[in-house]
């Protein structure tokens, strides 16, 4: 990577982070706010890829809150059960979609605070929603950005909701949501959970837990 001298360290990385993956967007295949929203709930504990095989079905039927009510719970388990979590993820897409035509006209509501009142959207779902289907700035913090921001020390936190309150304060505004896609490549392609591939990354120079492991 290229220094700039007059970047601090968490600048320059979030340069390294951009110029490494500028293509980065979500693996997720959605064609509405509604589809992302059910594609996210399904996320949880599970692979994109196996997300993606189980919406393409499910959504050639049901792919509007009202079409997805007219499957029983039993039913609907029926399609996602390669997910995991099954039971918890139908009853919260159900539920969720319930909540959609009831008190939001059919559409799903484009603010954090009214996503979050959908049953099965917590605060990252919320900001996934926000920023990629509405375009809003938002970092959702999931387990590759939770545990990457902590280990280059963008973030130094214990908790999701305080990694997330770490990285809204040393990333501009403009770069919430591509941060959250560059973070999740680098843990998907370099600092993977168990290994992190720290030999081959060229964040090392400036990465907290290499130093640290260093000492
Ligand atoms: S140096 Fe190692 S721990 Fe740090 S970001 Fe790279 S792969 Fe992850």
């Amino acid at each position: 990577m290229r220094y700039n001298l007059h970047m601090n360290t968490n600048e320059l990385i979030l340069s390294e982070l951009a110029r490494l993956y500028p293509d980065a967007r979500p693996a997720l295949e959605y064609r509405t706010p509604y589809e992302l929203l059910v594609a996210v709930i399904l996320s949880a504990q599970c692979t994109d890829e196996r997300v993606n095989a189980v919406t393409r079905e499910l959504f050639s039927e049901h792919a509007t809150p009202q079409a997805m009510v007219r499957l029983t719970q039993e039913e609907l388990e029926g399609y996602i059960y390669s997910c995991g979590l099954y039971h918890a993820k139908a009853k919260h897409i159900l539920s969720a979609s319930r909540d959609i035509l009831e008190k939001f006209g059919g559409s799903v509501p484009s603010t954090i605070r009214e996503l979050r009142t959908l049953s099965g959207v917590g605060q990252k779902t919320a900001n996934v929603v926000y920023s990629v289907a509405f375009g809003g700035d938002a970092i959702a913090v999931d387990t590759h950005v939770f545990r990457v921001s902590n280990r280059l020390g963008l973030a130094s936190s214990d908790t999701p909701a305080r990694t997330e309150e770490d990285l809204r304060s040393v990333i501009p505004q403009r770069d919430w949501s591509k941060a959250h896609h560059w973070l999740i490549y680098h843990g998907r392609r370099v600092c993977h959970a168990q290994r992190p591939d720290c030999a081959a990354c060229t964040l090392a120079p400036l990465c907290a837990f290499r130093a640290a492991q260093k000492e």
